[in-house]
């Protein structure tokens, strides 16, 4: 079986950079010296798939992202990581036409959320992934986790900034204070620790931005791709 990383990135590329690094650093802590990650990346045109997202084409979002995909396996990949949390909207649908394990990103942070113990996480993501009910249904029937969202005028203020700041390269000292602000707030309301539920928050938030653990699911599903090519993953825990 072929242990090379199949990615789908692009959406976007800011945070498709971020897991390239990551994995390739993850690889040389364990190995040392010149090792590197086997990796295949195929990065799309993010203003293409946004425009599906805005006018609710799931369905040819999740045609596009399946052809993708079986580029990749034709190419050599082993496994596939689609490299964003919204598009897993219509992950089973896309491992549904794949002879490989598509590494799900909502059973990844799943398992680091029950290992360390969390119930009542805040998800921070973009409207799609905080609003649509597959990813907190799925923390829900998997692992007995029951998200909290955001109130409705956080939700706004977090998704305008993904798509108008961090996708385009933008971060500012406002945009992490208002992020600072919701996650205070949720933990007021009971929050017992934060996910990152859009691969690039990472880039605007730290540990030291809120007193809760915070789970970052670009670098938790950057560590399941180099379990995958080290053969550590138990890969029936984290596939779609
Ligand atoms: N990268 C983001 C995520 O993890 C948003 C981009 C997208 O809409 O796919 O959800």
């Amino acid at each position: 079986m072929s242990r090379t990383i199949g990615l789908i990135g692009g959406m976007s590329w800011e945070s498709t950079a971020v897991y390239y690094r990551a994995i390739n650093e993850m690889v040389r802590e364990r190995r040392g010296g010149l090792a590197s990650a086997d990796i295949l990346l195929h990065s799309v045109d993010f203003s293409e798939i946004v425009a599906l997202q805005k006018a609710g084409r799931w369905d040819l979002a999740a045609a596009r992202l399946t052809a993708v995909a079986q580029g990749l396996v034709r190419a050599g990949a082993g496994s596939i990581l689609i490299c964003t949390n919204t598009m897993h909207l219509v992950a089973d649908e896309i491992a549904r036409a794949l002879p490989v394990p598509l590494i799900h990103i909502v059973d990844v942070a799943g398992h680091a959320l029950t290992a360390a113990g969390m119930r009542r996480p805040l998800l921070l993501a973009t409207r799609y992934t905080m609003e649509e009910s597959f990813y907190r249904d799925r923390l829900r029937a998997r692992f007995g986790i029951e998200a909290m969202v955001p109130e409705a005028g956080e939700r706004t203020d977090i998704h305008d900034i993904i798509f108008d700041e961090l996708c385009q390269g933008v971060v500012t000292a406002a945009s992490r204070l208002r992020y600072r602000e919701i996650m205070a707030a949720a933990a007021a309301r009971g929050a017992d620790s934060v996910i990152l539920g859009c691969t690039e928050i990472g880039l605007l938030v730290r540990a030291e931005d809120s007193t809760l653990p915070m789970f970052d699911s670009t670098l938790l599903h950057a560590r399941a791709a180099v379990d995958f090519l080290d053969g550590a993953l138990d890969i029936g825990r984290v596939a779609a």
